[in-house]
């Protein structure tokens, strides 16, 4: 293992990334297989290591946002087919196509600009169809029609396959994506009317492959479960599929000292004991995507939750502790300690934000210590 002069990590346990896949292949049908979606440095679990574990698990390709994102798992080795979900210039569909990454395309000037580069290989593509999410993806069928009237002469683009992307999978209501599926299958048809190569097809994230196995085509973009969280509250509380949350976060006391009572304590003088208590300092805070805003959550120490007093500062927080407690005494942020946990979703009510940003939001200056 890799040695860490400071007293803060987050703890990423591989056997849970392989264990999720698990549990959502079982209930996928044979012919579906995982794309593992690992942009953003796999949601903050490093995109390397979770390709790596996911696809040991049975993931047949790995998908990112960016290309940069696609590069960093390349130059790691990965020979798997890699898809870039969001838009990449035209301009580089050449560097794309060397490295044999598949990009993501649905507008015909940036087909027409590829036509025009000098490629030594055909980029590979996806074309995406913006079926209800308004983000991006060709919304009509004439839209569809130019687009694929277009590819019958361009020497530069290989079709590899199609898909879309629903924006209410995880709600409580399902009458829009019923509606989106069913605007799919509407363009599928006349995309299969006119296309007649072989293209792969995937429509579903974490949350409609959940909830809807058998509606899922040649793949699965599997994002937010394969790392152990819920899609939505909805979707955690329907409990058909169990799963264990990767990331934790953990921290050790640095100074632990007794304050009598009418003290001060961090910037801005927010709290003040009301008592002698015993205040412990643990080395995180907002330089490492601690926010600002955590002040006043609670921290597990001993397995008891103890709550942070006064402002979080840039790289340090103070909790109240109920008793002294030796200096290097492990605290732990997010994640499980003795009976006692706080799960990430915990942290995203408190932030009144979705689990998805928790782990992106603790930054690079955290290292990540693997465990099998
Ligand atoms: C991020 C993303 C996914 C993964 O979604 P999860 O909800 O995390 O499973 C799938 N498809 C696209 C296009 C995405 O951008």
């Amino acid at each position: 293992m890799e040695n860490f002069y400071r007293q803060t990590w987050a703890e990423i346990d591989l056997g849970a990334i392989k264990y999720n896949i698990e549990q959502v292949k079982a209930k996928l049908p044979q012919q579906s297989d995982i794309i593992a979606v690992v942009k953003a440095d796999g949601y903050g679990h490093g995109s390397v290591q979770v390709a790596n574990k996911a696809l040991e698990a049975g993931a047949k390709a790995l998908a990112v946002a960016l290309l940069e994102e696609a590069f960093v798992l390349r130059e790691a080795g990965f020979k798997v087919p890699i898809l870039v979900l969001g838009w990449v210039s035209p301009e580089y569909a050449a560097i794309a196509a060397e490295n044999n990454i598949t990009l993501t395309f649905f507008q015909k000037e940036w087909m027409d600009e590829v036509a025009l580069l000098p490629m030594k290989k055909k980029v590979k593509l996806h074309m995406k169809w913006d079926t209800g999410m308004g983000r991006i993806g060709i919304r009509t069928e004439t839209e569809l029609k130019n687009i694929l009237q277009g590819l019958k002469n361009n020497k530069n683009i290989e079709l590899t396959g199609v898909y879309t992307h629903f924006a209410t999978a995880d709600d409580q209501d399902l009458t829009f994506y019923h509606q989106q599926n069913k605007r799919f299958q509407e363009l599928l048809k006349v995309f299969q009317e006119i296309w007649s190569e072989p293209v792969v097809i995937h429509t579903g994230n974490s949350a409609a492959s959940i909830r809807f196995p058998k509606e899922m085509h040649n793949y699965i973009r599997l994002g937010i479960s394969m790392y152990g969280l819920y899609p939505s509250k909805p979707v955690k509380l329907e409990r058909s599929l169990q799963l264990k949350a990767a990331f934790s976060l953990h921290s050790r006391l640095v100074h632990v000292k007794r304050v009598p009572a009418g003290q001060s304590i961090s910037y801005g003088r927010t709290y003040i004991t009301k008592e002698s208590e015993w205040i412990g300092t643990i080395p995180i805070g907002y330089g490492d995507g601690w926010s600002r805003r955590l002040q006043g959550k609670e921290v597990l120490v001993n397995g008891k939750r103890m709550p942070i007093v006064g402002r979080v500062c840039m790289d340090q927080v103070m909790i109240r502790l109920d008793q002294e407690y030796k200096l290097g005494t492990k605290v732990t942020l997010i994640g499980e300690q003795k009976n006692n946990s706080i799960e990430m979703d915990e942290i995203a009510d408190y932030l009144d934000t979705i689990n998805y940003e928790i782990p992106c939001m603790i930054n690079e200056r955290v290292p990540r210590r693997y465990k099998e």
